[in-house]
């Protein structure tokens, strides 16, 4: 919640704002202040053999391996992001990109819009972000990836992934 606003540092003052209650609200910028949150894109990247891309990124562990993930940034629409993400970060271009539902992350306080992106069996071309990343048979990744957890949104993609493909 906003104690202040983000635009002229006016301290903000509860006010009706219609079904959703009392919410901050700033009488000189004349605006409301709603609670705001991270929204970040996660794809499963998978190729025709049903093997599926892990990475590990060196900064949030050196043991778990886990999907492609990243924010989406302003102007960009969620689609862009997910392809754009797995451009990046893989050198892997898309050939299909399918919706696999949207995740809460209480304790980032994150909304994580989940992709399965299909591609061909492509040479991974890595990020510096990422050290590094390899195509594993689906099966075996979950035994590779963070134990499961309401902030592991990756396990439920990767269900989702062996119930439909
Ligand atoms: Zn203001």
């Amino acid at each position: 919640m906003f104690t202040y606003c983000p635009t002229c540092g006016t301290k903000l003052v509860p006010k009706a704002a219609g079904d959703d209650g009392e919410i901050p609200y700033c009488n000189q910028c004349e605006r409301f202040w709603f609670p705001n949150f991270a929204d970040c894109v996660i794809i499963l990247v998978a190729n025709a053999k049903h093997e599926i891309v892990l990475a590990k990124m060196p900064y949030l562990s050196e043991r778990y391996e886990s999907l492609i993930s990243g924010y989406i940034k302003p102007g960009e629409n969620v689609e862009q992001a997910a392809t754009r993400e797995v451009h990046e970060e893989l050198g892997v271009s898309v050939d299909q990109l399918d919706y696999a539902g949207t995740y809460w992350l209480p304790q980032h306080q994150m909304m994580m819009h989940g992709y399965i992106a299909l591609t061909t069996d492509q040479k991974l071309h890595l990020s510096d972000e990422l050290g590094t990343a390899s195509w594993v048979p689906v099966a075996a990744a979950p035994a590779r990836m963070w134990p499961p957890s309401p902030e592991n949104s990756a396990l439920d993609i990767i269900q989702l992934y062996q119930a439909n493909y």
